[in-house]
């Protein structure tokens, strides 16, 4: 499997505002907006400020089917990828403030297909151009927003930096639930995991049953 980070360049990730970071509550009372912890991670591309990283792409951090693709009036555009994948289970990656999205819903995306672009959402708010991203482990709404209920972030939510560090796994290995091998009898092999590191050979590996 891959999973890697939601920006083609992992090197230059700026993480702004952190999963449930105390900061992100003061910042709001500052911009005069409801209380509200955050259920997310906001990142910004390094060596950049203000608006500098809008357009910027956003990628899909595992292969996976996009389950919601749509325009929000204060999120902009919101994507929520459903991930399966094994030794992690179901889990879900929501990009919010998009720009734009490249993706519909029903799409089966790989890990590092753009999914979108960094935005900044509702223009008639503070906020500047950034990816807010979330890690969910429920099927909660694509635009949930939790407010002050902290309860409610620590069940459906993770922390998706530290999420990505405990999993980070760049190489270009994909997860299938059916291997089928062309000869000598089209036999269906069941669960594998197909491996592009080396393109010049077929390399799959077949999961026990
Ligand atoms: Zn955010």
């Amino acid at each position: 499997m891959r999973l890697i980070w939601p920006f083609p360049e992992p090197e230059r990730i700026r993480v702004d505002a952190g999963f449930l970071d105390p900061a992100y509550p003061r910042w709001r009372r500052g911009a005069g907006l409801p209380p509200a912890e955050h259920p997310g991670a906001d990142l910004n591309l390094e060596g950049t400020s203000g608006d500098g990283d809008l357009g910027y792409p956003v990628v899909a951090i595992a292969e996976g089917r996009v389950v919601h693709s749509r325009a929000h009036r204060v999120w902009g555009h919101i994507v929520l990828l459903e991930h399966d994948l094994p030794g992690l289970g179901r889990f879900w990656s929501q990009y919010a403030h998009l720009l734009f999205r490249t993706v519909r819903e029903g799409d089966w995306v790989m890990a590092g297909e753009p999914v979108g672009s960094v935005g900044k959402g509702d223009p008639t708010r503070p906020f500047l151009a950034h990816l807010h991203w979330e890690i969910r482990r429920s099927p909660i709404p694509a635009d949930a927003w939790p407010g002050a209920d902290r309860a409610y972030i620590e069940a459906h939510y993770l922390d998706p930096v530290a999420f990505l560090r405990q999993n980070y796994s760049p190489a270009r290995r994909y997860f299938r639930a059916g291997v089928v091998l062309f000869a000598p009898q089209r036999q269906e092999l069941g669960p594998g995991v197909v491996n592009l590191e080396r393109p010049d050979l077929a390399q799959v590996a077949l999961r026990k049953p």
